[in-house]
C-alpha cells in the first residue's frame, strides 16, 4: 500500500514513523522548505541562538508515552515556563498568582485573605456569564480583569471580549499561591538540539522518503491507496465553502547586544502597546550561553489569504462553515484529515502527537479488519 503524507510537522512525522514501524514505505512531503511545521527552529547564525522561528514552542505534557516518545528522539534540558507582563508600567508575574495580587494591590495577604480578597472584587451578579468579558469580571473583578485580561484578549483575538465566550476565560487559572509556573503538567522541557531536530529524528527510517518544497495537489492522491492530510481542511477543498476564520500573527525581529529583558516572555496587557509579547529566545535554552540575543515583537491580526493561520477562531460563524466541510470530508474517499490545520483546532504538541498515535494505529487496526479508514480520527466539531 502507497501512503502519501501531506505536512511535516508533528502529525506528519509522528503518523509517518508508526506507519514504517509497522512494515510500510511512506512518502511525506512539505510545501515549507524545512521539517517541523510551525515548532520548526533553527540556530541565527549571527548569535548562535535557537530561534524558535513561528513563535515560542514549550514542550509541556502529562501523557508518560507522549514523553517517552519524544525523549526518544531527543535529548530534553529541564525548562519551566515562568511569563511576566508589563501593564500600566509595571511588572507582574502571571498566570494571576499570590505574588501577581500583592503586587497589584500593594498589599501582603496570605492565601487565605487573597481568595476572600478576590472574592470580594469579584462582579458576582451574573450567575451564569456567557461572555469573556462577564466571566472575568465574575472570576477576578473589574481592577485585574481590566489590568490583565481585557486589553491582552483585544489584540489577541482582534475583537472586544464582549464577543469572545467565556469558554475561553475558564481556561485561565490564578493561583492563591506563589505557584508561578505556566503549566500545571508533570513533564516539562526543551529538546536540547531544537524542534527540528526531534522531528528530524522521527522522519529518519530508510522507509521515509521526505520531499520538502512540495506543495499538496489534489490530484497527486491518484498514485497513492491512502492520503493523510495535515494541511488546511478548507484548503483541500479550494476554499469551495469559504476560508475558515484564523487569526495570524507577524514578528518583527530585532537583536540586541546582551540581555534584553531577562526572561524568555514578556506579556503587554495595555492595549495602548500594539504587540501582545516580546520573546527573547536565548532564554527558551537556558543551558546555552550567548552574548547577543534575538528577540520577536509579536502582533496578532485576521489571517488573509496569504497569511500563516496560527489560531483557529472557532465562533459561530465558523463552526457552521466547519460543520459543511466536514461533511465534504466525510464524502471523500482515500484520505484522512489529521492535525492542528486539517481537523481546525488549537492543539498542544503533546495532544499533536497522542493524536498522531492514535490514528496510525487505528489505521493500522482498519488495514488489519479490512474495515474503511475514516476521514477523521479525532471529531473536528
Ligand atoms: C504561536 C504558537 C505557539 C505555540 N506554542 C506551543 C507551546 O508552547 N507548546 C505546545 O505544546 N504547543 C504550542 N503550539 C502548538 C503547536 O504549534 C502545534 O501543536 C503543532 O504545530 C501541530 O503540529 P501539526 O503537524 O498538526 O501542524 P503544523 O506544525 O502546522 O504542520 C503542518 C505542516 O503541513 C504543511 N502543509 C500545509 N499545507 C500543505 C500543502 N498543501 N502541501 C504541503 N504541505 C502542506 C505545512 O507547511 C506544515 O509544515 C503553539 C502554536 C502557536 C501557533
Amino acid at each position: 500500500m502507497k501512503v502519501l503524507i501531506v505536512g511535516a510537522g508533528f502529525s506528519g512525522a509522528v503518523i509517518a514513523r508508526e506507519l514504517v514501524e509497522a512494515g510500510y514505505r511512506v512518502t511525506v512531503i512539505d510545501r515549507r522548505p524545512h521539517l517541523a511545521g510551525n515548532c520548526h527552529t533553527e540556530r541565527d547564525v549571527d548569535t548562535g541562538v535557537m530561534v524558535h522561528v513561528y513563535g515560542p514552542h514549550i514542550f509541556h505534557t502529562d501523557d508518560e508515552e507522549v514523553w517517552a516518545y519524544v525523549n526518544r528522539f531527543s535529548s530534553f534540558q529541564p525548562y519551566v515556563n515562568r511569563v511576566k507582563t508589563t501593564v500600566g508600567g509595571r511588572v507582574y508575574s502571571l498566570p494571576i498568582n499570590l505574588h501577581t495580587i500583592n503586587q497589584f494591590f500593594g498589599t501582603t495577604l496570605r492565601p487565605d485573605e487573597a481568595r476572600e480578597f478576590i472574592e470580594s472584587q469579584a462582579v458576582t451578579g451574573n450567575a451564569n456569564p456567557r461572555t469573556f468579558e462577564e466571566q472575568g469580571l465574575r472570576f477576578v473583578g473589574p481592577r485585574l480583569y481590566k489590568a490583565f485580561f481585557h486589553g491582552y484578549t483585544k489584540k489577541q483575538w482582534g475583537c472586544h471580549p464582549s464577543e469572545l465566550p467565556a469558554s475561553i476565560l475558564k481556561r485561565l487559572p490564578v493561583r492563591f499561591n506563589y505557584n508561578d509556573n505556566y503549566f500545571f503538567h508533570r513533564f516539562q522541557g526543551m529538546p536540547e538540539q531544537g524542534y527540528t531536530a526531534l522531528v528530524a529524528g522521527i522522519l529518519d527510517h530508510p522507509n521515509i522518503e521526505v520531499r520538502l518544497n512540495t506543495s499538496f495537489q489534489r490530484a497527486m492522491a491518484a498514485d497513492y491507496d491512502h492520503v493523510f492530510y495535515s494541511g488546511p481542511l478548507d484548503g483541500y477543498f479550494d476554499y469551495s465553502e469559504g476560508r475558515l476564520g484564523y487569526r495570524t500573527l507577524d514578528f518583527e525581529r530585532f537583536t540586541y547586544d546582551g540581555d534584553y529583558q531577562g526572561c524568555a516572555v514578556m506579556n503587554y496587557g495595555d492595549e495602548s502597546v500594539p504587540y501582545t509579547r516580546i520573546t527573547e529566545h536565548k532564554h527558551f535554552s537556558p543551558w546555552e550561553q550567548h552574548r547577543g540575543s534575538v528577540c520577536y515583537r509579536e502582533y496578532s491580526r485576521a489571517c488573509g489569504p496569504d497569511d500563516i493561520p496560527y489560531y483557529p477562531i472557532r465562533l459561530v460563524d465558523e463552526k457552521a462553515m466547519l460543520a459543511r466541510y466536514v461533511d465534504k470530508a466525510k464524502g471523500a474517499r482515500g484520505v484522512t484529515f489529521v492535525g492542528r490545520l486539517g481537523t481546525y483546532r488549537y492543539l498542544d504538541m503533546d495532544v499533536t502527537i497522542r493524536e498522531a498515535l492514535d490514528t496510525a494505529r487505528g489505521f493500522l487496526d482498519a488495514r488489519r479488519g479490512d474495515q474503511p479508514i475514516p476521514a477523521f480520527f479525532n471529531e473536528p466539531m
